[in-house]
Parts: structure tokens; C-alpha cells; sequence
């Protein structure tokens, strides 16, 4: 992919989908061009790093007159993969595997999850929210068959680091984990952990700290 051919930092590839989702909205606006400086407000980042960001793909911007949407809109699909559909996997159906199966990834991102997986037979053989939920013994041969490399892992904690050496033996690469586990994995699989309710307490405790300031 063009990925591979550009050579650009860990910060500013975290940064692209930010400004590509931005962007998407402003092309629906009918938004023809954006300066550095409204992109830095809408997506939070300093509109130096921005112009630092975007000096990695060529000067892609004129000064005083902003950045053309539409061919930063191209530019960020092709890198970004957005032309070819990423099919994802689910493993552990409850609560927050069914709200993640009823998200519409697809709105902003060319990803859907095309299939999951649960160990609960009440759930497996069924398609939930226009996905089938698969038995986990027939996990590695459908990932294998659909050569999916990213899961979404939602099972219990208990499960976390089992579940995991499992789906990186049936070749996933890229694991989204909401579970609280840091799961440990072979090099090149890569994790990225999302962790809700340490997020929240995160949250309460600084809003806890502001409050003591206050008084
Ligand atoms: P949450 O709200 O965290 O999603 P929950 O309370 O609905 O969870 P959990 O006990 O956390 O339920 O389990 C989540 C799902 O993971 C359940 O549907 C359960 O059957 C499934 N599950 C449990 N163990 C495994 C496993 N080893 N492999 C695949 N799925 C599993």
C-alpha cells in the first residue's frame, strides 16, 4: 500500500483518521477548501503538527489559501485503504460485543465486522445484527477462509490472553482489545487497548481533582 512506500511517523499515521473522518464531513458540507487553521480546531490538533503532518505526502497546501478538500479526501482514502473493505472479526457476543455488532463502523470507515464468534450455543448459528455468530471451534477455519487480520476482543478477562493466543494462531494480526487484560503476543501482532470503564474512573478522578482545586 502506499502505507509502506511513505515513510511517516507513528503520530501522524494516528492522526490520518482523524483528519480523513473530518474531512469526509466538510466534503458533505460542500466545504472546497480548509485552512490549516479550522482543520486544527475541528480535530484538536496544533496546526503546526498538522502542516508537519501533511508536508510527509508533499506540500499539499498553498499559503493564504488553504487545502484543496477533495484531493486531501482521495489522498487520505488511498492511504488510509478506504477503496477496499476491511472485514474484521468479533470474539465474545454479550453486552458490549452486541453494541459493537449494532455500531456501523461503515458510516465514516470502509470496516464492517463480517463475523463472530462465542462459546455460548444460545448465540452460535445466528446472525445478529446482520452477522453470523460462529461456534469458537470454527473460528480458525473462518478467519483463515475470509483471511481476516483484525479482531475485536470482548470477551471476559478470565478468557482475554487464552482468546488471544488463539486468534493470532488462526493469523490475526491486529487485536482491538476492550478487555482490562495487557495481553501479551508473539512480535508483529500489534494491540491496541481500549478500555472503557478505566477510561471513566480516569475521568472521575480528574474531576474529582478539579473540584479540589476549586475549593
Ligand atoms: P460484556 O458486557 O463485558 O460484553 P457480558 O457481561 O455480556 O460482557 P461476559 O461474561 O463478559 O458477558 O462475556 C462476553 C461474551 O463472551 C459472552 O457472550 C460469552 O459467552 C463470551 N465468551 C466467554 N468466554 C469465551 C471464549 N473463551 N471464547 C469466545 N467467547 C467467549
Amino acid at each position: 500500500s502506499l502505507m509502506d512506500k511513505i515513510k511517516i511517523p507513528k503520530a501522524t499515521a494516528r492522526r490520518l483518521p482523524l483528519y480523513y473522518r473530518y474531512l469526509i464531513l466538510l466534503n458533505e458540507e460542500g466545504k472546497e477548501k480548509v485552512s490549516s487553521t479550522e482543520l486544527s480546531e475541528a480535530v484538536q490538533v496544533d496546526s503546526a503538527s498538522i502542516r508537519r503532518d501533511f508536508s510527509y505526502f508533499g506540500a499539499l497546501g498553498k499559503r493564504g489559501y488553504g487545502y484543496d478538500v477533495k484531493s486531501l479526501l482521495g489522498f487520505f482514502k488511498k492511504i488510509l485503504n478506504q477503496d477496499t473493505l476491511t472485514n474484521v472479526a468479533l470474539i465474545g457476543v454479550g453486552n458490549l460485543g452486541h453494541a459493537l455488532l449494532n455500531y456501523n463502523f461503515k458510516r465514516s470507515n470502509n470496516i464492517r465486522i463480517s463475523c463472530a464468534f462465542d462459546i455460548n450455543s444460545d448465540l452460535t448459528g445466528k446472525i445478529v445484527s446482520g452477522v453470523p455468530v460462529y461456534d469458537m471451534k470454527d473460528m480458525i477455519e473462518q478467519i483463515r477462509e475470509q483471511q481476516i487480520t483484525i479482531a475485536i476482543l470482548t470477551v471476559p478477562q478470565i478468557n482475554a490472553q487464552k482468546t488471544a493466543n488463539e486468534i493470532v494462531e488462526a493469523g490475526v494480526r491486529g487485536i482491538m482489545n476492550f478487555t482490562p487484560v495487557r495481553l501479551s503476543a508473539p512480535a508483529g501482532v500489534r494491540i491496541q487497548n481500549v478500555d472503557l470503564a478505566t477510561e471513566l474512573q480516569t475521568l472521575v478522578y480528574f474531576l474529582e481533582s478539579d473540584k479540589k482545586i476549586e475549593d
